[in-house]
């Protein structure tokens, strides 16, 4: 039979254990966020060839992959939004897309063409202002 003294003891090598558990949590979760610190200023450099490594091609090729999605994604949802959006002459009068003067004022329809210019690296489309490739950062 356990008496009361055991009981206890058993209750505070659970918590201590606990705490320890808790401890390992936290300093592994140190540990992960160190790690995405130096992957991050790891691809920094690889990128500007400071470093220069090729078994980070394939890390490097994937992450680049991954911009990709994420960059063509932004520029649906962009795209998408632009779409819903209503069409309104100067004189105040909504057009539909398929106008070439406006109904109630006369004034010729004009919209705007975006040029864009394709990244050598990544072959992302990018506005003709742009210095730098928004989808992975490369000079344009
Ligand atoms: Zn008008
Ligand atoms: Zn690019």
């Amino acid at each position: 039979m356990q008496n009361i003294g055991d009981k206890f003891l058993k209750h505070k090598l659970d918590n201590e254990i606990n705490d320890i558990y808790t401890e390992i949590e936290n300093a592994q979760m140190r540990k992960a966020n160190l790690l995405l610190d130096m992957g991050i200023m790891t691809y920094e450099k690889i990128r500007k060839s400071i470093i220069i490594d090729d078994s980070f091609d394939n890390i490097c090729d994937e992450i680049l992959e991954i911009d990709k999605l994420i960059y063509n994604n932004n520029l649906k949802i962009k795209s998408l939004e632009e779409s819903s959006k209503e069409l309104v002459c100067e004189c105040g009068n909504v057009l539909n897309l398929e106008n070439n003067f406006c109904p109630s004022c006369g004034k010729k329809i004009e919209v705007e063409e975006e040029y864009l210019i394709e990244c050598t690296r990544c072959n992302a489309l990018n506005e003709d202002d742009s210095i730098y490739c928004g989808c992975c950062g490369a000079k344009l």
